[in-house]
């Protein structure tokens, strides 16, 4: 099996006549490594995939695989197979033979085809199923046989687009776990294209965060989610609590907001922000659900949150209670359920705390 190698992009800009869809992206990815473009419908992260397999030539800067520049390089020369939402596989081949369908065109002997395909199946946890039709395998064995495939030609790298997204949600969840087996199996270079942030933070190694043809932030997942860059970062990836205000005080990498609903709040700048937040200044600060906590009757001061409950919710694993926040936008808290019984406080103004180090701080901005 071939090893993985390293992709970079150097100021990569991708523009369609006016329109700018991957704006000076520059992302250095590990040979080996499970790396994920996460972001929203329309963001760029097919175009950036197109740029790397060699389908779309950028409109400036480079693409290099494995340390070369693939400028002039057609798709077809280049270490990189793709796997699309839509699997199509050939309905009418068996599945051995669509495994082995690459080698087909380069004349392997049927002899050959098979002995390859054979090893991939046990790769993929389909021993004995070659000569089945595609028809007759699930979704999931389908979408396991399709990466089956895509391997067989020996790629350094596999892109990946959106390649669960047309399966059901049950099935979605499982080929998470498989297809991040089958990559540690391989040990090629996996670059996955997402707008599910669950899937990303369970899969990848890295994850950059796009929007808009921007990246907005590069990092592996227990970064983004506790230490995100940027406003649109934290809303996107995992549900946040945001509330708006002006800074009061910075003292480094903490920061004191008086904020527009809910009195002064500390909090912790987010590293890539320390240094750029002075007083007066607009500001954000993302507290999730869960790192919000009850406190006792009468206890306040600036690491604390007070506001009425509006709603309250029973979820199973958690108690969630709704109170009024910001601008009209809710602020969720999530109290693990530990088999307590749970006092409505329905109408009522609550106190919760937080814990500083939960609390993020940044310039405020674009959420998503
Ligand atoms: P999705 O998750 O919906 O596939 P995406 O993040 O992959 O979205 P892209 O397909 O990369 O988004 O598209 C980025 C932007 O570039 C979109 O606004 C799209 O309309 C535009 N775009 C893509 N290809 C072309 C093209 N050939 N000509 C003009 N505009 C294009």
């Amino acid at each position: 099996m071939s090893a993985g190698v390293g992709v970079d992009l150097e100021n990569l800009w991708i523009r369609f006549g006016d329109f700018v869809a991957v704006r000076d992206a520059n992302v250095n990815i590990k040979g080996g490594d499970f790396f994920s473009f996460l972001g929203p419908s329309g963001c760029g992260k097919t175009t950036i995939l197109r740029a790397v397999s060699g389908f779309l030539d950028p409109s400036e800067g480079n693409v290099l695989i494995g340390g070369k520049n693939m400028k002039g390089v057609g798709p077809n020369k280049r270490p990189t197979a793709l796997i699309f939402q839509n699997l199509a596989l050939f309905p009418l081949m068996k599945v051995w033979e669509n495994i082995a369908f690459s080698m087909e065109i380069k004349g392997a002997s049927a002899a050959e085809r098979r002995k390859r395909a054979d090893e991939l199946l046990e790769m993929i946890a389909l021993e004995g199923q070659g000569d089945k039709l595609p028809s007759e395998l699930s979704g999931g064995q389908r979408q396991r046989v399709a990466i089956a495939r895509a391997l067989c030609a020996e790629p350094h790298v596999l892109l990946l687009d959106e390649p669960l997204s047309a399966l059901d949600l049950k099935l979605r969840q499982h080929m998470r776990t498989e297809l991040r087996e089958i990559q540690q199996r391989v040990g090629i270079t996996f670059i996955y294209i997402t707008h599910d942030q669950g899937e990303a933070l369970t899969m990848s190694d890295s994850i950059a965060v796009m929007r808009a043809g921007v990246i907005d932030q590069i990092g592996d997942g227990k970064t983004i989610y506790n230490d995100p860059a940027t406003p649109f970062a934290a809303s996107f990836v995992g549900e946040n609590n945001v509330f708006r205000g002006k800074v009061k005080q910075v003292s480094g990498d903490r920061v004191l907001v008086q904020s527009n609903r809910s009195g002064e709040l500390l909090a912790r700048v987010s590293t890539a922000n320390v240094g750029k937040m002075k007083e007066g200044d607009s500001a954000m600060i993302f507290i999730r659900p869960e790192a919000l906590e009850l406190a006792k009757t009468g206890t306040e001061g600036d690491h604390y949150v007070s506001a009425r409950v509006v709603n309250e919710e029973f979820e199973g694993n958690v108690f969630n209670i709704f109170m009024e926040g910001d601008g009209g936008k809710e602020i969720k808290v999530s109290l693990p359920n530990h088999g307590q019984s749970f006092d409505s406080h329905k109408g009522e103004t609550m106190t919760l705390r937080y814990d500083v180090k939960n609390a993020v701080a940044m310039p405020a901005g674009v959420l998503a």
